[in-house]
């Protein structure tokens, strides 16, 4: 398929009026906020005081991919990997494990020895909660992360579970998109 090359009007042509429009709108944000600050109108501000305050997502906002327990601290995961074959940038590491026979979880067959998301690779797209059958991974509202050293990018299974908490029953997992 050929696009066809679109025909530009002399202003397009030109580099100064887009460069005008750009500084227009820099300006009205910037004034905006100028005047909030002056005033103390933080409504009108535009802009956080970023680390101290910090955006608040809404219901449903896909963060960072976390594991969460039930309502009585057990490991929804069964480790099937499921997730991990269907991850696009393969942020997902699981190592399977076995629940020892004697435990009261017995019957579940496997549960994940460790587990780590690579948030360097991690492009929150979702696709891990879509695919797991024991809803047991879920996007939580955690965004910001950092760290100096690649190793502290990594989320190993007991930083997923502190992330994602317990999620409890029934399970709305559908209810907020
Ligand atoms: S959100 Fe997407 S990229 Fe991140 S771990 Fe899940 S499947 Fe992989
Ligand atoms: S989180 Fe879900 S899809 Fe991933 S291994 Fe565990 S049970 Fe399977």
């Amino acid at each position: 398929m050929v696009v066809a090359r679109p025909n530009l009007s002399l202003a397009e042509k030109l580099f100064f009026p887009a460069l005008l429009t750009g500084i227009r709108i820099t300006w009205k944000y910037f004034s905006r906020t100028l005047v909030a600050v002056i005033t103390g109108n933080r409504d009108k501000r535009v802009t956080l005081y970023f680390p101290e305050e910090k955006w608040e997502v809404k219901d449903g906002y896909r963060g960072a991919p976390t594991l969460v327990k039930d309502e009585d601290g057990r490991e929804k995961c069964v480790s099937c990997q499921l997730c991990e074959f269907v991850c696009p940038p393969k942020a997902i590491r699981i190592t399977p494990g076995s629940i020892a026979p004697d435990s009261s979880n017995a019957k579940i067959e496997k549960a994940p020895r460790e587990f780590k998301i690579d948030m360097i690779r991690c492009i929150y797209c979702g696709m891990c909660e879509e695919v797991c059958p024991e809803e047991a991974i879920f996007l939580r509202k955690d965004y910001l992360f950092t760290g100096l050293t690649r190793a502290e990018m990594v989320h190993d299974k007991k930083r997923l579970y502190e992330l994602g908490g317990v999620m409890q029953r029934p399970i709305k997992k559908w209810a907020n998109k």
